[in-house]
């Protein structure tokens, strides 16, 4: 059996309907049931804006870092499933309000451009909600074209995110 490699990816992970923390712990707690996938750090809650659409409640966001054997693909469907599993629905609007989206960051090195994945995701650089979190867990973590997550967060819009306090129910 031919057995990829383990290589370091990194997870954006939002929610913001129907209990969005408790939606991001129970998919935190998922990505430890992944095959040939070890969940290795998860960032602290942020509070966020949303983004394009404003008339929808504000987006809870974190990060995680995941080592992985599952092919780029093959993890983007594993985390597919997850959303499924989470009640995400694909008929709303582009950006609209979500129950979970889990976006594939980071895969190692790899840089593509397909129709159904792009790496690393092109919205990085200016998402503060990504780079928050992000910055919490690979700081240090080089984004192709874009220098380390620690420069593009000193960078990005602060006014749009805050870190949750822990213990809460929302
Ligand atoms: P955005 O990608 O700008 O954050 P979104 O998360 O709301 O928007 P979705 O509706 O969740 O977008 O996903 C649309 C499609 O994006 C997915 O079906 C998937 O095939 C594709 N896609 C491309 N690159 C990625 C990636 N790096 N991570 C997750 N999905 C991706
Ligand atoms: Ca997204
Ligand atoms: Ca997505």
């Amino acid at each position: 059996m031919h057995m990829l490699a383990p290589v370091l990816a990194y997870v954006g992970l939002g929610s913001n309907l129907d209990g969005p923390a408790a939606q991001l712990r129970l998919a935190l707690a998922e990505f430890t049931e992944l095959q040939d996938t070890r969940l290795v750090a998860a960032s602290p809650l942020y509070r966020s804006v949303p983004l394009g659409l404003s008339d929808q409640p504000d987006y809870i966001n974190a990060a995680a870092a995941l080592v992985t054997r599952l092919a780029p693909l093959v993890l983007l469907h594993a985390l597919q499933v997850i959303e499924v599993r989470h009640g995400r629905r694909r008929d709303g609007p582009r950006w609209g309000p979500r129950t979970l989206d889990l976006d594939l960051l980071v895969y190692g090195q790899t840089c593509m451009q397909t129709p159904e994945l792009t790496l690393p995701h092109p919205g990085i650089p200016e998402r503060s909600f990504v780079l928050y979190p992000l910055a919490d867990i690979a700081p240090g973590l080089v984004i192709p074209g874009h220098g380390t997550v620690e420069a593009l967060r000193e960078r990005c819009d602060p006014h749009s995110i805050a870190a949750l306090r822990e213990m809460t129910h929302e």
